[in-house]
């Protein structure tokens, strides 16, 4: 147990299916119902990804990435984990340039919940697409109401959260980040409807397997989903 009260050192990087991962913050402005954070004890396929006060600096991180990227030499990195990266936005914007500089071919990409212009106070679409070169917005659905229901945002994004993801999409896409809109394959979720939202907002469109089941996931499959 260290000083934090976690046991072990943070995982800061880690390799998943020829990308390296890093993990920089775990906290979230959501708790989303098909986050799979609790139910896995904060373990992604074995790395622990809890970080408490262990939150990186952009040189730890790329510390820890650069092993895994001389090794592994993926085709990208992926600032992920199981919290917002956007919460940390100058971690990410001072590690993916040191990373560009680097490694020029390695491919950039946030996975993030779009929520990080309310986060920061200010739109962010600008400094993100001077040093990535794709965004992968969870969105989840089309329907501002389920939007609630699945995601359950802190107070202070629940009341135009929703509208300011689709913003961000939007930003995103005029520039020119490679924009990927994803959606949890969820009862209840009406997939068609996001795949047609994200063509709308000039943005690709992904659907991803539910993780597992966890306690949220059975409270909202026991109401019958979403409808
Ligand atoms: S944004 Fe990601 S880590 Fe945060 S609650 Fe949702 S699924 Fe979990």
């Amino acid at each position: 147990m260290d000083q934090t009260g976690l046991r072990g050192p943070a995982v800061l990087a880690y390799a998943h299916r020829g990308a390296a991962y890093l993990n920089i913050t775990d906290r979230c402005p959501v708790a989303c119902v098909f986050c799979a954070k609790r139910t896995w004890r904060w373990r992604y396929h074995g790395w622990d990804l809890r970080l408490g006060a262990r939150e990186p600096s952009a040189a730890e991180a790329l510390a820890r990435a650069k092993p895994i990227i001389e090794q592994l030499r993926p085709r990208e990195a992926v600032f992920c984990g199981f919290g917002e990266p956007t919460s940390r936005l100058a971690v990410v914007l001072e590690t993916a340039r040191l990373l560009r500089a680097a490694r020029p071919q390695l491919r950039l990409r946030l996975n993030t919940i779009g929520l990080g212009d309310l986060i920061n106070g200010r739109a962010i679409d600008q400094e993100l697409s001077e040093v990535l070169d794709a965004v992968s917005v969870s969105l989840n659905t089309a329907d501002p109401e389920q939007w609630l229901a699945l995601h359950r945002p802190r107070d202070a994004f629940a009341g135009n959260g929703f509208a300011s993801v689709l913003s961000f999409i939007s930003a995103c896409v005029d520039r020119e980040l490679e924009t990927t809109v994803t959606a949890v394959d969820l009862p209840g979720v009406r997939v068609d409807e996001v795949r047609r939202l994200a063509k709308r907002l000039g943005a690709r469109f992904r659907l991803r397997p539910e993780l597992r089941v966890n306690a949220a996931r059975l409270e909202y499959r026991a109401k019958g989903g979403y409808n």
